[in-house]
């Protein structure tokens, strides 16, 4: 549900023609034109964000509403300028939007495969440079892909069995890591799951003794074939994508897509649809009404805060 939105836009079509045709912006012109003009704000597109944002949250409690967690994608600038606006007597807490977060291991990655490159001379006598973790068997794009989809399951976890903590989380994408690269003579499935219907072939055949337990080498592991020397840049990835202070913000499992429908309605509109609010989560204080339409619907003047409300910033985000 979306209960408050901003539109800023830097732009406006009519008055850039004007421009262009170096026709004159007479006082009179401009009066005619501003009820009209879709240009509304000075600046870049990152102020741009942090104006709206810090608009948004100063009028929030005005409908008796206070937005206390912030779901980002990393970038910083906007979560900084409501911190400092400071708008409440408890603290706005950031928290990242999980299908960002998803991502970062393939940024990171091809990153990685990018720098870690090496010096060749080909068959023609040319120098080139080759990434050393390049090639078949390697870190393909299809690896990349892979993995980075196994991390993103990892970390957006069970719906139905949300974690408890970050260690479950953090074990989740071990495990992703472990079996990837486990083979016959060195198995690392300790952290996959142990249950018959396990993702894990390996562990799956712990529960069905009839089935005889495929090898590794029938289906190799997707880092399995990357040298040990090599493959220490990637399990760095792996520790620097665990970290606690990481996890601790996904916990939640929040993500920017509620706006999605709203974005495609104002996205026309405006070059600019700034920002969007929905009741992601609702912790009812000292009066719980009978739905969440109606606490917005009819913010009650004179009642203490009533919700707590998730506040969501930028574009939308795809899975
Ligand atoms: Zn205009
Ligand atoms: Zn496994």
């Amino acid at each position: 549900m979306v209960i408050d939105f901003e539109v800023l836009s830097n732009f406006c079509q009519v008055c850039h023609t004007r421009e262009k045709k170096k026709l004159p912006f007479t006082p009179e012109w401009q009066q005619a034109h501003s009820p009209r003009c879709n240009k509304n704000f000075n600046g870049t597109a990152s102020a741009m964000e942090s104006e709206a944002a810090c608009r948004l949250w100063r009028r929030s409690t005005t409908l008796g509403l206070r937005y206390t967690t912030f779901v980002g994608d990393g970038d910083s600038s906007t979560y900084k300028a409501v911190k400092d606006l400071n708008p409440y007597d408890v603290p706005v807490v950031k928290e990242e939007c999980v299908n960002h977060v998803s991502k970062r291991l393939g940024t990171r990655l091809r990153k990685l495969k990018k720098e870690l490159s090496t010096s060749i001379t080909t068959k023609t006598g040319k120098e080139v440079r080759r990434s050393v973790l390049g090639g078949a068997g390697q870190l393909t794009d299809k690896v990349i892909d892979t993995m980075t989809s196994y991390y993103g399951r990892a970390v957006r976890g069970d719906p139905k069995k949300p974690y408890s903590d970050t260690n479950e989380m953090s074990t989740a994408i071990w495990a992703s890591y472990l079996h990837a690269i486990s083979t016959d003579e060195e198995p690392r499935h300790h952290f996959c799951p142990a249950s018959a219907d396990s993702w894990c072939f390996f562990r799956r055949a712990d529960f069905n003794p009839d089935e005889p337990r495929r090898k590794h080498s029938q289906k190799p592991g997707y880092f399995s074939k990357i040298p040990k020397k090599n493959r220490i840049h990637i399990t760095k990835v792996y520790t620097d994508l665990t970290s606690r202070d990481l996890l601790s913000k996904c916990l939640k499992g929040r993500t920017q897509n509620a706006m999605k429908v709203y974005t495609a309605r104002f996205g026309r509109r405006s070059q600019n649809t700034s920002l969007l609010g929905n009741v992601e989560s609702t912790t009812p204080c000292r009066w719980s009404p009978s739905s969440t339409t109606s606490a917005f619907m009819t913010p009650t003047p004179g009642t203490p805060w009533l919700w707590n409300v998730t506040f969501q910033v930028k574009q939308p985000c795809h899975p």
